[in-house]
């Protein structure tokens, strides 16, 4: 079998780099590669890269991630976010190649309690999400052998974090104050890599395979908590163990997000129900703390 990765140096696609590799030969490839174009705002480019491999699976880990530059910046989030994918499924089609490629719970509007399901009706709150669905929406409907994985709150140990950015704070300030009011779930690059392993196996197993798992799924590790959670999780787990630190912030303050105004609004709500998932790939979701506690472990 032969792989199409792109933006295989984000957080995800250098996951994805280690998942896939048992799978065939993969091509690898960011936007500065050379041999190939894999700049996702080389339309043309990007179409020729396709045409000359023949991938039988593309997996697009790329994107345009920063949230609160897109609201200045809407028409290259949406040439990267939604012209490229929608090129990418037009050309996977062409093949009989299979796309997968990734969105976010910010395609809903953050209302509510619930967890959403990839029933519900998306309603972006911001440039980024608005983007994201559109290359959700070009995917469907140009390619039918297509995975989208909705996920949240993504992690990795490789680069900065959120959890590193808390960890430093924590030593240097004896206050924290960390938004409470936003509900989710942390989400490592790893099980995407390796959820997205398992899928890719069972929907294109010669033996088994199986067109009708194409669609969206909502891929996020179980349970769920606030930032503010996340960072005390973070915090009290770094005080243990025998790489402990020592942390000079005792107080670690919720606030609401109102306290940290940003160009774009987040939603609240970010839950994802993962039963689709599950039930199609027979996996089970581990406990956010499980990848997180990991992470840690790695990196202290
Ligand atoms: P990262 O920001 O870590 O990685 C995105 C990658 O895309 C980077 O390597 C970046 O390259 C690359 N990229 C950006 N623009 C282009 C371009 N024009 N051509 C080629 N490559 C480009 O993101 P994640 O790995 O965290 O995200 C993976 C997927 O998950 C994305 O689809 C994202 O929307 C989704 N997601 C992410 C969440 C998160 O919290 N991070 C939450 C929910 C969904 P460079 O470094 O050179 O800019």
């Amino acid at each position: 079998m032969k792989i199409l990765l792109l933006g295989k140096n984000g957080q995800v696609g250098w996951e994805l780099q280690r998942s896939l590799a048992p799978l065939g030969e993969l091509i690898a490839l960011d936007r500065h590669s050379q041999d190939f174009c894999g700049d996702l705002t080389n339309l043309r480019g990007l179409a020729q890269t396709v045409q000359i491999l023949r991938p039988d699976l593309i997996v697009n880990a790329a994107a345009y991630t920063a949230v609160d530059k897109a609201e200045s910046e809407p028409e290259l989030a949406r040439v990267v976010n939604a012209s490229a994918p929608g090129l990418l499924a037009l050309e996977a089609q062409k093949l009989g190649a299979w796309l997968v490629h990734y969105s976010t719970d910010y395609v809903f509007d953050g209302s509510g309690t619930g967890p959403w399901a990839e029933t519900d009706v998306p309603a972006p709150l911001n440039v980024y999400g608005h983007t994201k669905l559109e290359g959700e929406q070009r995917i469907v409907e140009n390619c039918s052998n297509q995975l989208i994985f909705r996920t949240s709150w993504v992690y990795s140990t490789r680069g900065g974090n959120f959890a590193k950015t808390m960890l430093r704070l924590a030593q240097e300030r004896e206050r924290l104050t960390v938004i409470d009011d936003q509900v989710g779930a942390p989400t490592g690059a790893e099980l995407l890599a390796d959820v997205t392993t398992h899928a890719v196996r069972q929907v294109m197993s010669p033996v088994r395979q199986r067109p009708q798992d194409a669609g969206i799924y909502h891929l996020a590790a179980s349970g769920q908590t606030t930032w503010h959670g996340y960072a005390n999780h973070v915090i009290r787990q770094a005080e243990r163990g025998v790489n402990a630190i020592e942390i000079a912030a005792k107080n670690v303050v919720p606030v609401p997000t109102s306290a940290f105004p940003t160009l774009a609004r987040r939603p609240l709500n970010s839950r994802l129900n993962t039963d689709r998932l599950q039930a199609t790939f027979g996996l089970t979701m581990p406990p956010w703390e499980l990848g997180v506690n990991r992470m840690l472990a790695e990196t202290l």
